[in-house]
């Protein structure tokens, strides 16, 4: 099925709703090499899903509507957009455009991941919508063809459709599942104000132009002690181990996020790093009521805008209903 197909008419006789669950991330690991040609970085980069969930439900639409996508929140809110720049609104139509299909849908949208939070929620949704359309419009597209378009929608927007803990190479789209043993108790703070992905890669290249040793062309790989820290469940290895090339620039265009990093260290957790771009901080606790105390303490601080506890890793997109 290529591009330019003419549209199908609606298939009759197949389901009318679709539900589907997609997590958040967090990146226990991510190096970022010197940017290519294209303006890109090459990452590695671990992601760990966690249980901060997306709900997207894609529902058939009237007969006379067919064609167009439309996306409702189930709670308003100004910095998400619900026209055809929303990531999964652009989802449901690189579907329709590749597999053919002429059917509209109306998505609805349930938030948990924090937005613009450096966790992927947007991904997530596109992800999520990504499935429920397959189902809703009975393209029939396997997980390997579902991943390729969810690639060239952005880099991550592979890994929730994986789910669990994996390893990101390229801009991190390209995945390999990592073994995981055991449930890491995590708490994230969110902030009031996001951080653009892009600011924070242009802050890491001004941060490494600046310095004598400059970047490496090629990120790092995954080192020895994150792998067995996974395989043998053992979350203060892995707390020792987490690391972000970001974090840096992150904290340059945030200083305040130190604070918040010293305060979750202080209150118990085992380390506190930068979570993605940011400004997101996220710390690792030995246990769930660690992770209580963390919480509390984060949002007793006035620092953050919310402290979020979420177990990980959990399960990639799935139909649920
Ligand atoms: P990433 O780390 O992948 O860059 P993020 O987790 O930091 O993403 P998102 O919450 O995914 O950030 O979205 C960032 C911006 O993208 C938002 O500020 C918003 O304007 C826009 N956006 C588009 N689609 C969505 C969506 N479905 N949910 C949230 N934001 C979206």
């Amino acid at each position: 099925p290529g591009t330019g197909a003419a549209p199908r008419p609606p298939r009759s006789g197949s389901m009318t709703k679709v539900r589907v669950e997609a997590p958040g991330k967090v990146n226990l690991f991510l190096s970022a090499g010197a940017p290519a040609a294209d303006g890109y970085h090459p990452l590695t980069t671990v992601f760990q899903a966690v249980r901060l969930i997306e709900t997207v439900t894609a529902r058939r639409q009237a007969a006379d509507l067919h064609g167009t996508i439309t996306l409702t929140l189930d709670e308003p809110d100004p910095d998400v957009p619900t026209d055809e720049t929303n990531l999964a609104v652009r989802a449901a139509a690189l579907l329709a455009e590749t597999a053919g299909v002429g059917d509209g849908v109306d998505l609805l949208l349930r938030k948990r991941v924090p937005v613009a939070g450096g966790m992927a929620g947007g991904s997530a949704d596109a992800a999520a919508a990504l499935l429920a359309c397959n189902a809703l419009w009975g393209t029939g597209l396997s997980l390997t063809e579902l991943t390729e378009l969810a690639a060239r929608l952005g880099a991550d927007v592979p890994f929730p459709l994986l789910g669990a803990t994996a390893v990101g190479h390229g801009r991190g789209d390209r995945l390999t599942p990592l073994m995981a043993r055991g449930t890491y108790h995590w708490v994230f703070a969110t902030a009031a104000e996001g951080l653009s992905t892009p600011a924070v890669f242009r802050r890491f290249d001004e941060l490494a132009e600046a310095s004598p040793t400059g970047v490496a062309a090629a990120p790092a790989e995954v080192p020895a002690s994150l792998t067995a820290a996974l395989r043998d469940g053992d979350a203060a290895a892995l707390a020792a181990a987490l690391h972000n090339d970001l974090q840096a620039a992150a904290l340059d265009l945030r200083p305040q996020l130190a604070d918040v990093m010293a305060l979750a260290e202080s209150a118990g957790a085992l380390r506190a790093i930068v979570s993605g771009s940011g400004p997101t901080i996220a710390a690792l606790a030995p246990d769930p009521a660690a992770a209580m105390r963390v919480a509390n303490a984060l949002n007793a601080s006035g620092l953050v805008a919310e402290a979020l506890r979420a177990d990980a890793p959990v399960a990639g997109a799935r139909v649920v209903g």
